[in-house]
């Protein structure tokens, strides 16, 4: 499990402040790819501790560290999607039964003996739900029945980025907490402490989110569609959408969204306030561009992106999404 990072301190401190007044369920919200697991991992850790140190931290040391640190603790349970364990375990699947994104209300339902028994040393029992957004349904009814019947120092820890899309019911049964995204100054410090090249250039393309760029960084994921792409749209002139959708067809559909939503954010920043925030290499060539294009044309356009965005896991035809985006961009700028 990874330690706090830098920019948890003060998020940390606040969470010491309600160790004495524990709700049944905590909810850990903010930016995804910003640490949002890893500090609810460590708080889990600390409060199963039996020696933890004067700032709340897990001692590491004594034996309940040492359970929660192999995945063995009796009074820890992590709830989250099969595909995100396989993905960690590094499991091939090829042939196999895809595993599955969502939390099931099996996996929920499997909390129940583990919420009925007593601590089996005597304390806090944790149950961490990552992401809470990847409940399904039926999932997240069978939680909702188990956060109105609360348990004595039984505490739900959910994680999500995604907080709209759990039920309203669930929400009001937790206490918000949350994260703040780290300044770009402490997530590229921190991205250079990790080895990572360019680490502003590389915390700019996750919209400033240090551990995505990290994941990122280290498995070069997105970064050679971004070079296609960012090639092609320099030159509206001279794109040629089909073609280019063609040569993007293999990549995951949401790097180039992610891409395009990025330039045309930053098309619409130099438009009205002269700033970039993702491109600030091609900052200059941006201004001019943007020149020749209505703002009404440009807010479709993001809103475009933007609906793309929402179904970009699951299109229907990836090529047909990116030639329809492409196109769409070429017709901003003047034939
Ligand atoms: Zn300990």
């Amino acid at each position: 499990m990874k330690s706090l990072y830098p920019w948890q301190t003060e998020s940390w401190q606040a969470l010491q402040g309600l160790r004495a007044r524990l709700p049944h369920a905590l909810l850990f919200k903010g930016a995804e790819g910003i640490g949002k697991l890893d500090l609810a991992l460590n708080f889990a850790q600390s409060l199963l501790c039996e020696k933890p140190h004067a700032d709340g931290t897990a001692c590491k040391e004594c034996s309940s560290c040492h359970w929660f640190e192999q995945d063995s603790h009796p009074d820890f349970r992590l709830i989250q999607p099969d595909a995100l364990t396989a993905a960690e375990d590094g499991e091939e699947k090829s042939g196999a039964k895809k595993p599955s994104r969502e939390i099931s209300v099996d996996q929920i339902r499997d909390l129940s003996s583990f919420a009925n028994l007593s601590a089996h040393c005597g304390g806090y029992r944790v149950v961490v739900i990552h992401p809470a957004e990847a409940l399904n349904n039926n999932a997240a009814n069978s939680l909702l029945k188990t956060l109105e019947e609360p348990t004595d120092k039984l505490l739900f820890l959910l994680v999500t980025h995604k907080p709209q899309q759990l039920l309203p019911t669930i929400l009001s049964r937790c206490l918000s907490f949350s994260l703040h995204t780290p300044t770009p100054e402490a997530g590229a410090a921190w991205l250079a402490q990790q080895g990572v090249a360019n680490p502003e250039q590389a915390l700019a393309q996750t919209g400033f989110a240090p551990l995505q760029a990290q994941g990122w960084a280290e498995s070069g994921e997105g970064s050679e569609e971004r070079i296609i792409l960012l090639s092609a749209i320099r030159q509206p002139a001279k794109l040629d959408a089909l073609a280019l959708a063609d040569s993007l067809q293999r990549s995951a559909p949401i790097h180039v969204i992610h891409c395009l939503q990025q330039w045309c954010h930053d098309m619409i920043s130099a438009k009205f306030s002269g700033a970039v925030r993702y491109f600030p290499e091609q900052a200059a060539e941006i201004i001019e561009l943007v020149d020749s294009v209505p703002s009404g044309a440009l807010m479709r356009f993001q809103k475009e992106l933007l609906e793309a965005r929402r179904s970009a896991f699951h299109p229907l035809n990836p090529k047909l999404v990116l030639e329809s985006l492409l196109l769409s961009y070429r017709q901003l700028f003047p034939v």
